[in-house]
């Protein structure tokens, strides 16, 4: 029998019964069979989680221990990496090595977490009155619902995972449908390691069936999402019915700003990183090209020269250097989108193509350039979350920053300048969560990660990752309690 729920510290079923075959996208091949959980499951997951956070077995466990706990997982992660990273690249079709690389992430990430647990218990606060205790101290949020994307599984989850554990909350995670194992695998870990029952669940299923309930139930206190935009926007508004504290996590459309006097190998290098590093699957891959005029031509017919040499695979192709997009209907959707670009007028530079027969049975699309492109075109719109870049210019330092701000996202984006004074004034004016001067996509599980604008609400990562799972409360103690006189005795 297939029981991949993990509900109140239990292997179980879907209540329907119900299995979801998972296969590998770079092949086709089968990779596991996982129970498919409905509403009754993700109810059943949430009363297990409000059961463990009122009785306080996690919550008053000390943050020392709870950040214990988190080094113990890291360590754990460090052992069983192969098998974890070898699960992802399985369920996404990404390269080994780049599952790899996601593991190491997750580790320095519950390392992160793991120190701040018990850094910061609350504060005392002057009332101006010595006779007045008055403190300010954190707890946790209660039972918070987690929803996550199938690019990185794992590390999103991660992000939620880690804070939420080390300020003693209780968990409910949805990981994308098409890629569950390592969400599995992680909740074995918690469960190896004692995790009290009922403080992590685990529920692998559908958005709508599954995911749904966490942004409506009136048991959930907090819903952290990561994902698409409109999903994003369906989970705010059914989680106000409520009012959960939410965090999200949308997508991008990232500009990737370089100027003429930029180190132009190092430009085109980082250009092709940006926008082609998982295929494009990444909420902030630079698939926005804003390029100085004076050196467009140059740097682009290079950039088109290196994206035709990439070589496309699956996971343990050694030779590969990108994997396949997730499915079939996401590449369909990705073409689509570029053959709306071309009907728009946008030239095709490269790619627009599935990838050859030699990759017949996988989800594999070529690395692709779209040129003659100008603010408010569709593709510099609309996100495609394929390895599509786009390429625009500017002239003036005025009109790059205008360019790289026209869109209602504003998760990341790079600027590309030999001039220090350039890239100051310019990443002062990006309206974006996360600026790179010179580099492109490193993230420091220390530095806050979020979104301007439409890219989302809150922070994951840094300190205001973990704020985001805990409530202040403020604690006033009178020592010397008197009579006010503010109401006057009924007999005066
Ligand atoms: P998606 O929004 O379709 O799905 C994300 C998750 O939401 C999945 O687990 C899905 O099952 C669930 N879901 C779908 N409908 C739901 C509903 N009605 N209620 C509750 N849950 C529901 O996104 P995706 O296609 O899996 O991921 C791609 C998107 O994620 C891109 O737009 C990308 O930019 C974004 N993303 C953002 C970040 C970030 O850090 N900002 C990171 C990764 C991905």
């Amino acid at each position: 029998m297939t029981a991949t729920l993990f509900i109140d510290g239990q292997w179980v079923p879907a209540a329907s019964g119900e299995t979801r075959t998972i296969s590998c996208p770079a092949d086709g091949s089968e990779v596991g069979i996982v129970s498919e959980a409905g509403t009754a499951d993700a109810e059943a997951a949430i009363a297990a989680a409000k059961k463990a956070f009122d009785s306080r077995v996690w919550a008053d466990t000390p943050a020392a221990e709870r950040g214990d706990f988190l080094f113990k997982v890291a360590e754990q992660l460090t052992e069983r990496k192969d098998e974890f990273a070898r699960a992802e690249a399985l369920d996404t079709g990404k390269r080994l090595v780049e599952a790899e690389i996601d593991m190491d992430d997750i580790i320095a990430c519950f390392k992160h977490f793991a120190k701040l647990a018990d850094q910061d218990a609350g504060r005392v606060v002057d009332a101006g009155d010595p006779s007045v205790v008055s403190k300010v101290v954190y707890e946790p949020v209660g039972v918070c619902g987690m929803i996550t994307p199938w690019n990185f599984p794992l590390l999103q989850a991660a992000w939620k995972l880690a804070p939420a554990l080390a300020a003693g909350n209780s968990l409910i995670l949805k990981p994308a449908e098409l890629t569950p194992h390592t969400g599995i695998l992680i909740m074995d870990v918690f469960d190896k390691l004692g995790l009290p029952a009922g403080a992590a669940n685990l529920v692998t299923g559908p958005g709508a069936t599954a995911g749904a309930p966490l942004s409506t139930h009136p048991d959930v206190d907090l819903i952290s999402f990561t994902g698409g935009l409109v999903t994003g926007r369906k989970i705010m508004s059914s989680a106000s019915e409520t009012v959960k504290k939410i965090a999200l996590e949308l997508g991008g459309k990232n500009p990737n700003v370089v100027f003429a006097d930029a180190d132009f190998d190092a430009a085109v290098d980082n250009a092709l990183n940006a926008g082609f590093v998982d295929s494009g699957q990444v909420c902030s891959a630079g698939v926005r090209l804003i390029v100085e005029e004076s050196i467009k031509e140059k740097f682009v017919d290079e950039l088109v020269r290196r994206a035709e040499s990439i070589r496309m695979g699956g996971p343990f192709d050694e030779n590969a250097e990108t994997g396949p997009l997730i499915s079939a209907e996401h590449r369909e959707k990705v073409h689509a989108y570029v053959q709306k670009g071309i009907e728009e007028g946008n030239v095709l530079r490269t790619g627009g193509h599935f990838g050859g027969e030699e990759h017949k049975d996988g989800c594999f699309y070529a690395p692709t350039v779209l040129d003659n492109v100008k603010r408010g075109d569709y593709v510099v719109t609309e996100e495609s979350f394929g390895p599509v870049i786009t390429v625009e210019t500017f002239t003036t330092e005025e009109e790059a920053v205008e360019t790289a701000n026209d869109t209602v996202y504003g998760l990341a984006g790079a600027v590309w300048t030999s001039a220090s004074g350039t890239a100051h004034r310019v990443s002062s004016r990006l309206r974006h969560g996360t600026i790179w001067i010179n580099d492109y996509h490193p993230y420091l599980p220390q530095a806050e990660w979020g979104g301007f604008k439409q890219s989302g609400v809150g922070r994951e990562l840094g300190i205001a990752g973990f704020e985001e799972y805990r409530e202040a409360k403020h604690i006033y103690e009178n020592t010397a309690p008197a009579v006010t006189g503010w109401f006057r005795m009924p007999n005066q």
